[in-house]
């Protein structure tokens, strides 16, 4: 909820969020993000009357479609397995769909439509013309061969590829569906459309992917941390930082944070955290890309290799004492006591690379504490930002410099927290969510208005 919330418009809020949890029943992840962004946006809806009257809230939180599919394959004991996909088309008022896929075991229509709701506002503000989407499945690549998670890959692309194209619908990926999956992807969408086009994002660098695109989130995330810093007369240099997950996103944002003079201490997966009072180096670095990216390993292999550093199993990061906290895993990965503990313990600022990883009190926590707190639409932008510069170089079948890419990147961090900040100040401090949320709806509303009535 805005900080700026008045009783009068709480109740309008309420009322909101009541028809919406009667229409989308048993989807609390979309809930849980509707509700952020309405909090937001309501004060703004009713200050700009045209926006309340032509009941664009409502309108913008149904998606403009969702295809779900049955996707067969054959495991390498010969056994037929099905799995659901899902392909959440939820705006495209300002550009084709983009949006990453997703393979968990946990991945149901509400973590889909939660994604793809929040991927509408994340796009527009990075100017770029993309609309919002999400797809995936509740495929669970972990412990599968290269070849079943090819075998998977193609059948769920025969019945995809009919729904999107490079004008249509730019998947990408996201947990769980990186360059192995993505390469398989692109692979049999072009047996099957026999056109060579920009259909994906994240394709490898020698069949039309962009350089930087697998370090965009991680260090946008840290971009979007060091101009919230500068902005508040501070820098990520010298900063000790907590940082969850050890996927695509948390290591190139540790390796941003090295390189920023940061000290990065923690490093999660879902089997529990690794904490490094010494910090992060160039080699540890080096040993994780290997360990995640290369090995498929666990994140406790890092405490048996590093003896000062130690493995918490089934714990979170978070009450280990930081300056920054850079959640980059998964939705709801840090709540309300965590929160409170981590501004306890001396909090400056925190960054969200993965999408909703702070729960609503967490939020809350952050925002009552006046926390420097970036969401993810806006913090963890930088990878859809290099997927849009990916489009733009396979129109014009040319590609840009490692230096090109990370340049538009910081620019666009730039112009994203300067959005934030237009729309988010409040007396002397952002309100980053408000700032996100505000700046990222207009484009996509008045596009819809001119449309007239869709
Ligand atoms: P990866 O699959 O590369 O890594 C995910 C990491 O999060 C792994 O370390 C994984 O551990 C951990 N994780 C996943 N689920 C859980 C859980 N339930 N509890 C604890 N840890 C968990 O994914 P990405 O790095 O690409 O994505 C991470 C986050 O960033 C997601 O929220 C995603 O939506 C968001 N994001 C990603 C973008 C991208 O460009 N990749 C763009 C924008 C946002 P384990 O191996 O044990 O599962």
């Amino acid at each position: 909820m805005s900080q700026s919330s008045s009783p009068a418009i709480e109740k309008e809020v309420n009322q909101f969020m009541s028809g919406l949890i009667s229409r989308n029943p048993g989807e609390p992840e979309f809930h849980q993000a509707v509700h952020e962004v309405a909090g937001s946006l309501m004060p703004f809806v009713l200050e700009h009357d045209h926006y309340y009257k032509a009941n664009i809230l409502e309108r913008m939180t149904e998606p403009d479609r969702i295809v779900i599919f049955r996707v067969c394959w054959e495991d390498d004991q010969g056994n037929i397995r099905t799995n659901r996909a899902w392909r959440v088309q939820f705006n495209n008022s300002i550009g084709p769909y983009k949006g990453g896929i997703r393979f968990h075991s946990s991945v149901n229509q509400s973590i889909l439509k939660f994604l793809g709701f929040e991927q509408t506002f994340k796009n527009s503000l990075t100017g770029l013309p993309m609309g919002g989407a999400k797809g995936g499945s509740n495929f669970n690549p972990k412990g599968k061969s290269d070849r079943e998670v090819m075998r998977f890959c193609q059948s769920l692309m025969v019945e995809l590829y009919r729904h999107i194209g490079e004008d249509t619908d730019v998947p990408a990926g996201d947990i769980g569906v990186g360059a192995r999956e993505v390469s398989y992807l692109f692979g049999q969408y072009k047996r099957l459309a026999n056109r060579y086009v920009g259909v994906l994002t994240g394709k490898g660098l020698s069949f039309g992917g962009s350089l930087v695109r697998k370090e965009a989130t991680g260090y946008g995330c840290v971009y979007f941390a060091e101009n919230m810093l500068n902005h508040a007369g501070d820098t990520v240099k010298d900063k000790t930082i907590a940082i969850s997950g050890s996927g695509n996103v948390a290591t190139y944002a540790a390796e941003k944070a090295l390189q920023f003079g940061g000290k990065v201490v923690t490093l999660s997966d879902s089997g529990g955290f690794v904490h490094d009072p010494d910090g992060l180096d160039w080699e540890k670095l080096d040993f994780l890309k290997d360990l995640k990216e290369v090995r498929r390993g666990r994140i406790s292999e890092y405490a048996d290799k590093y003896k000062k550093a130690t493995y918490h199993k089934g714990e979170r990061p978070w009450s280990v004492p930081v300056d920054i906290a850079l959640p980059c895993a998964t939705q709801n990965e840090l709540n309300g006591d965590e929160a409170k503990t981590l501004i306890k313990n001396g909090l400056i600022a925190v960054s969200e690379g993965a999408n909703m990883p702070s729960d609503t009190d967490a939020v809350n926590a952050f925002l009552a504490a006046k926390t420097l707190f970036a969401p993810g639409k806006a913090a963890n932008a930088g990878g859809v930002a290099v997927s849009g510069l990916e489009q733009s170089q396979n129109s014009l079948r040319l590609a840009w410099s490692h230096n090109e890419v990370d340049s538009r990147l910081q620019a666009i961090m730039h112009e994203i927290h300067g959005k934030c900040v237009e729309y988010g100040t409040q007396g002397d401090w952002v309100n980053y969510v408000d700032g996100a949320n505000v700046g990222g709806f207009v484009k996509v509303a008045d596009s819809m208005l001119a449309y007239g009535i869709v």
